[in-house]
């Protein structure tokens, strides 16, 4: 149970700063969904007016949202990086996408090595479930589930740093990632062998944090991000190829069309000049093309 009770001092300020700590220290998620009323109260040992006091402070600094119904939830907290103006013009220009991943790679490097030092048994039970599952959906071959628990392992080193700005500015990063603001994720998974070198990376980083090994961690947080790097610049290299191709095609198409137009030209006049040349005329135009 991660609510505690309330030994003395049961206001409803009281209960405000044990749910502010909970989302501060990340234990409490966007989305999480609190306890019923009654289950609560019982869980703090407040009344259930003090409780409900509490709720609404919490409410109204927008850190707890009640829907009608289902209950009340953590608010999404998670803070936007960047500016709503500013993503679109990361998905439209490469230099910040390479930004991002190299940015990533110097801070998920450092949180590993902070991961590796400050991990108690806690993280660490949770680490290593993390990791069972991410082996179970690789053997599952199941695609989308070894890349939302990608992202989940890399909450978890987040919070293994206890370090409140590395887990929500790492949170808010992750969530740039989901929503494909940088790169399709499923490009990087699609990629020939990916998928198993992506699960070595990560055994890599999961090993060296279990091993209370700093630096090695750090190395192994950097190199996965480096074959992140080295996926991006490959797609891109593939969509320039695509690109070429496409404008080929485009050429192609242009000459063809052009091929049309003209014949269309010539054949009337033909048919205008004499009758008798109609055949020649056929010929002449089905010979046209050959020649080009
Ligand atoms: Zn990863």
């Amino acid at each position: 149970m991660i609510f505690k009770k309330i030994e003395q001092n049961r206001t409803a300020d009281a209960i405000v700063r044990q749910v502010e700590e909970l989302v501060l220290a990340g234990i409490l998620r966007p989305g999480d969904k609190l306890p019923g009323e009654r289950e609560l109260a019982k869980m703090i040992d407040v009344s259930r007016p003090i409780l409900r006091d509490a709720i609404k402070v919490l409410e109204e600094r927008g850190l707890v949202v009640t829907r009608h119904g289902e209950g009340s939830f953590v608010a999404d907290v998670t803070g936007a990086v960047f500016s709503e103006a500013i993503v679109p013009l990361f998905h439209n220009h490469k230099k910040a996408t390479a930004d991002y991943v190299e940015f990533r790679r110097e801070v998920e490097g450092t949180a590993a090595a902070f991961a590796a030092v400050r991990a108690t048994e806690a993280d660490r039970t949770i680490l290593t479930r993390t990791f069972e599952a991410m082996l179970a959906a690789h053997e599952k071959d199941d695609f989308d589930e070894e890349a939302a628990i990608d992202v989940e392992l890399h909450n978890v080193i987040g919070e293994c740093t206890h370090n409140l700005v590395f887990i929500h500015t790492l949170r808010s990063c992750y969530r740039l990632l989901t929503s494909g603001v940088f790169y399709n994720r499923s490009l990087i998974y699609g990629f020939p062998g990916a998928r198993d070198k992506l699960l070595d990376q990560h055994r890599a980083i999961y090993e060296a944090i279990i091993a209370r090994d700093p630096e090695r961690a750090r190395r192994a947080a950097a190199a996965h991000m480096e074959y992140v790097e080295e996926c991006m610049r490959e797609i891109d290299r593939l969509g320039g190829w695509e690109a070429v191709a496409e404008l080929r095609l485009k050429k192609h198409d242009a000459a063809a069309a052009e091929r049309a137009r003209r014949r269309t030209r010539r054949e009337p006049k033909r048919a205008g000049a004499a009758g008798a040349t109609g055949a020649a005329g056929a010929t002449g135009a089905a010979g046209g093309p050959a020649n080009e």
